[in-house]
């Protein structure tokens, strides 16, 4: 592989993290590989992003086109196709995030390549490309290579590849290439962002969070849990199903497509701990977990861990809360 290359992905202007963390990825890859690392840069206003990309020393291919003021799916398959079919052998990074996951498999499609998707780590031996991923539900962890493929496409599982600054010593070029294809003849048209609906509380800047999961069971007692919340000072958050129960507002839910939190002290009951959750749940908090499951994964997470029933514990543990309190 003679080439590594990044796709940049944005929202409202700005690059998102896991563009970071795929360069950080794409970094490691082009030193094993003696290859060139390139970000491929679609976006309807591009500077301010090339700019910073370039100042961390990372080469840059800008295409600015208005049909990319957000992650167009139709348009970014035909382009990168049409960008990256002269490379010959490459491996392209992209984000294992909601928008990508969109058009991952069509751009492995258009550009014959192989897929793997959600990769947690990648690696090179004797120069040969392997990456890492989960099956079965998360439960076990494959490594897999890529026999005879002169083209990879990876996505990526954020939090995975910590992107460090280069200190900014040395600039990237920042190569501008004209839309190769005619836009106006796409049929995907974004028309606008819907805001998510503003709740009565907002967990995104609550320092103390109660967050319930699925093992609070079909009828739960919220009360209970808004009780304990209450004790501690927080506000009540949870899992992605207890907003599919309708049992809380989407706007409680954290993670990858709900909200994201920076509290001091994440307290998860009944959550099993799957990434999408986790990765909503930012700033490294103090984070304890009550899970009747001494397996669940949870608790490779947690710094502290309760094994047992949390409609038990949580009573138990909002009483001596309220004691210690006086
Ligand atoms: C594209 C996509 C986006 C997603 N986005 C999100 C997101 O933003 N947020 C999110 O949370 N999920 C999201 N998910 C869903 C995610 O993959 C998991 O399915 C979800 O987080 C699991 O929620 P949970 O931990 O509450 O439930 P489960 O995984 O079912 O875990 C329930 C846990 O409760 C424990 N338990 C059961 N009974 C008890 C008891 N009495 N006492 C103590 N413990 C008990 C069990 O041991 C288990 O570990 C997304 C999925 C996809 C595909």
């Amino acid at each position: 592989m003679k080439n590594i290359y990044v796709l940049a992905e944005h929202r409202k202007g700005m690059l998102r993290d896991i563009t970071w963390e795929a360069i950080a990825a794409g970094r490691k890859l082009s030193s094993e590989l003696g290859a060139e690392l390139t970000c491929i840069l679609l976006a309807s206003q591009p500077n301010t992003m090339s700019e910073n990309l370039s100042s961390e020393g990372v080469r840059v291919k800008v295409v600015n086109d208005p049909i990319f003021e957000t992650m167009n799916s139709e348009a970014i398959i035909k382009v990168l196709k049409e960008v990256l079919t002269p490379s010959g052998s490459y491996v392209l990074l992209m984000g294992a995030s909601n928008a990508i996951l969109d058009f991952a498999p069509g751009v492995s499609v258009a550009l014959d390549a192989a897929l793997a998707t959600d990769c947690f780590s990648v690696e090179t031996r004797e120069g040969k490309l392997f990456a890492s991923r989960q099956i079965y539900s998360y439960k076990i962890n494959s490594l897999v290579s890529f026999k005879d493929s002169e083209r990879v496409v990876l996505t990526l599982r954020a939090g995975s590849f910590p992107f460090t600054t280069s200190g900014g010593e040395t600039k990237g070029a920042i190569e501008n290439v004209a839309c190769p294809v005619d836009s106006t003849s796409l049929k995907k048209r974004f028309v606008k962002y819907v805001e998510a609906e503003k709740g009565d509380v907002d967990i995104s800047s609550a320092d103390i969070i109660v967050s319930i999961g699925r093992g609070v069971g079909d009828e739960p007692d919220l009360d209970m849990f808004k009780s304990l919340a209450d004790s501690v000072g927080g506000v009540l958050a949870c899992s992605r199903p207890i907003v599919d129960k309708n049992l809380l507002p989407k706007y409680h839910q954290v993670g990858t497509s709900g909200v994201e939190v920076k509290p001091k002290l994440y307290l998860a009951l009944g959550i099993s701990g799957a990434f999408q959750h986790l990765g909503g749940i930012k700033g490294s908090p103090l984070l304890v977990a009550i899970n009747k499951d001494a397996k669940a994964p949870i608790f490779r997470v947690a710094n502290y861990g309760i094994v047992g029933d949390l409609n038990e514990i949580v009573p138990l543990l909002e009483e001596k809360i309220r004691s210690l309190k006086g």
